[in-house]
């Protein structure tokens, strides 16, 4: 069996880092601002549509449009092919456990809480059961298995990719003693529809606070909207200048690059 740090290894010189909080970035989900803004339309949606939010949104790495991370992010769980499917699968694995062993105490720490006693995913309305990341969540990282619990499911209603509502999904579980603290995660932060609809869910049912972590957090360098397209470069540019650093997340960093 190839050893976590040389999956790791695959995505040395490949990924880059969110940035943490500063001038021109979303404070909820750390993505490029326009100027003179102070939270992106996304971010303020969730917060006026929802009765509650996650505590902390964590980001392993930017998932650049066709670079190698946002490739291996569509390839372990839409590739025809089961081996297409299994290199990026077990990496993705191994960059998780990794990254949880060095940062998940910085998601509590945001959170306010000592540790997350149970883990869970968003579910998706699309993939067969068992999802494939519920699979590694569940089955190939050490680190969750034994406190991974499905403790959502889709709805029956049809939602647009990008609308926030709680009822997006169903609580499988009720939880009607104290708040128990929740990670959850996804694969892939595009607009932050998915994981804050999924926490408000969580919320409503009795869990709390409520952490999010994505894998990847979606990056296009060529934004369609106008505006965006200097602030997504400088963005860019900014990270490749920060560069990739195992022992930084974008909660322990707290210094952007000038
Ligand atoms: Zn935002
Ligand atoms: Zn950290």
């Amino acid at each position: 069996m190839p050893k976590i740090s040389d999956l790791c290894a695959l995505y040395d010189g490949h990924i880059l880092p969110v940035l943490p909080e500063g001038d021109g970035i979303c404070p909820v989900c750390h993505g490029p601002l326009l100027s003179g803004t102070s939270c992106c339309y996304q971010c303020r949606e969730a917060r006026s549509r929802l009765t509650a939010t996650a505590a902390v949104v964590g980001f392993i790495a930017l998932a650049v449009k066709d670079e190698q991370l946002a490739t291996d992010l569509w390839v372990y769980k839409n590739s025809w092919s089961y081996e297409a499917r299994l290199r990026p699968q077990l990496g993705l694995a191994a960059v998780l456990w990794r990254w949880l062993s060095l940062h998940e105490s910085c998601l509590a720490r945001a959170s306010g809480v000592d540790r997350f006693p149970v883990v869970t995913t968003v579910p998706s309305a699309v993939h067969r059961y068992p999802h494939p990341l519920t699979t590694i969540i569940r089955d190939k990282v050490g680190a969750t298995s034994d406190r991974y619990v499905e403790l959502l499911e889709p709805s029956n209603s049809t939602y647009d990719e990008r609308e926030i509502s709680s009822t997006r999904y169903v609580a499988t579980h009720t939880n009607s003693g104290n708040p128990e603290p929740v990670l959850i995660i996804d694969d892939t932060f595009t607009s932050g529809a998915h994981i804050q609809s999924a926490s408000a869910c969580l919320s409503e049912a009795g869990y709390g606070p409520i952490a999010a972590l994505c894998i990847g957090r979606h990056f296009n360098r060529r934004p369609e909207k106008r505006g965006y397209m200097k602030s997504a470069e400088s963005y860019y540019r900014a990270a490749k200048q920060l560069g990739w650093n195992w022992n930084v997340c974008s909660q322990c960093s707290t210094t952007a690059p000038p």
